[in-house]
């Protein structure tokens, strides 16, 4: 098998596992008991919020852990707008993951009125859009960091540093862009940002939200006194534990992604330009996070690609794992190429940094050979 859907998710880093397993076996305990069985993993938990804190340039008391990445952006979008109740209006972006944009839709059902910030063919937003789009009723600007089906990154310190100037609250998921590129919060105007810990080699089912000191914040899931009453619900140290250990990994191996990944994924996308007429990036004029290419190839629609591709043992997609079993075009290439037909047949390939070079020409050949069966030549 060669996988290359990463930005879908990663396999557990054997470190990880490691660090999990005694928190799954032999120290089971509940970290909110008074007896030492279970309190003494209230350690343990701090510990590894501590290296989430490092990953993102934060402080530990920065760093909430959540379930999953869509917890930790729909808690952040839930608190901005409980800050400021007199302010009905958000702001986003057309081409953000589900997770925003459908809880955006939700609100707008409560009363909310919301802006969708447009993107330009490259898959960039318009600052002067944004800009015009922030008003006395704008309580929060949620911008993602990194796309997850183009890489495309946005310019998160010009959208933070703008949001400062008009006050108003800034969140950004980077789920995608944590591991993959530099992150310092001590320097970045961000009130909140979301991570998960699949993407970066912990398990599915753990997740964290910065939240800057003194940026306010009302809980999401509401029970105990966990997590300094800001999330209820008995903490999963084992999680929490293998998340620790994937964020100090993330933040040795983050410079391989440029030093590493990058030249991979340029070389991967020079082959496929060179082998498959019609073949076309999205995104590719755009700063992106050096793992991700996504192409659309003329006349040749995402699904029955994918399914020879993973008939030869190629695992890649489409665009959103979320999304996979709608039948719906990409929204993000939609949104960058309307009119085209583009989003019906775009190709996600998202890599690791264990990604080699002879897997290129293995890769492009594959491709090259469903591209010519589908097209009868
Ligand atoms: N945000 C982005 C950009 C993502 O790519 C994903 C997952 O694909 C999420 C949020 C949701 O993360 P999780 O699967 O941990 O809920």
């Amino acid at each position: 098998m060669i996988y290359l859907d990463y930005n879908a998710t990663t396999p557990i880093a054997p470190e990880v596992l490691v660090a999990m397993l005694p928190y799954l076996k032999d120290e089971w305990g509940n970290a909110a008991s008074t007896y030492r069985f279970g309190a003494k993993l209230k350690s343990v938990i701090e510990e590894a919020r501590e290296k989430v804190a490092d990953l993102l340039g934060a402080s530990p008391f920065e760093i909430l852990f959540t379930s999953c990445g869509t917890e930790s952006n729909n808690a952040a979008i839930n608190a901005a707008l409980l800050a400021n109740p007199a302010k009905k209006h958000l702001i986003t972006c057309e081409t953000e993951h589900s997770s925003v944009l459908s809880q955006c839709k939700a609100l707008e059902k409560q009363g909310y009125s919301v802006t969708y910030l447009t993107v330009n063919r490259d898959g960039l937003l318009n600052m002067s859009e944004l800009e015009a789009a922030i008003n006395e009723q704008t309580a929060l600007v949620s911008i993602m960091w990194a796309n997850n089906e183009t890489g495309v990154l946005s310019p998160v310190e010009k959208i933070g540093t703008l949001c400062r100037e008009r006050g108003v609250l800034y969140h950004c998921d980077a789920v995608q862009a944590a591991g993959k590129v530099p992150i310092n919060l001590s320097a970045l105007p961000v009130d909140y940002l979301s991570i998960t810990g699949h993407k970066i080699g912990a398990p599915k089912g753990v997740g964290a939200l910065f939240i800057r000191k003194k940026t306010p914040f009302t809980p999401y899931l509401f029970g105990g006194h966990q997590e300094r009453e800001r999330r209820g619900g008995t903490e999963a140290v084992a999680f929490i534990v293998g998340l620790g250990v994937a964020a100090s990994l993330a933040s040795d191996r983050v410079k391989l992604y440029s030093h590493k990944v990058a030249p991979l994924r340029d070389g991967l996308q020079m082959s496929l330009l060179r082998n498959i007429d019609g073949a076309e990036v999205n995104g590719g004029d755009a700063p992106r996070i050096s793992n991700t290419l996504n192409i659309s190839i003329k006349g040749i629609s995402s699904e029955p690609l994918l399914l020879l591709l993973d008939q030869a043992g190629i695992c890649a997609s489409s665009g959103s794992a979320c999304l996979a079993d709608s039948d719906e075009p990409s929204h993000v290439i939609a949104a960058m190429k309307p009119g085209d037909n583009a989003c019906r047949s775009a190709l996600r390939v998202s890599i690791g940094v264990d990604f080699e070079q002879k897997q290129i020409e293995i890769i492009s050949a594959h491709v090259r050979r469903c591209v010519m069966l589908l097209r009868g030549s």
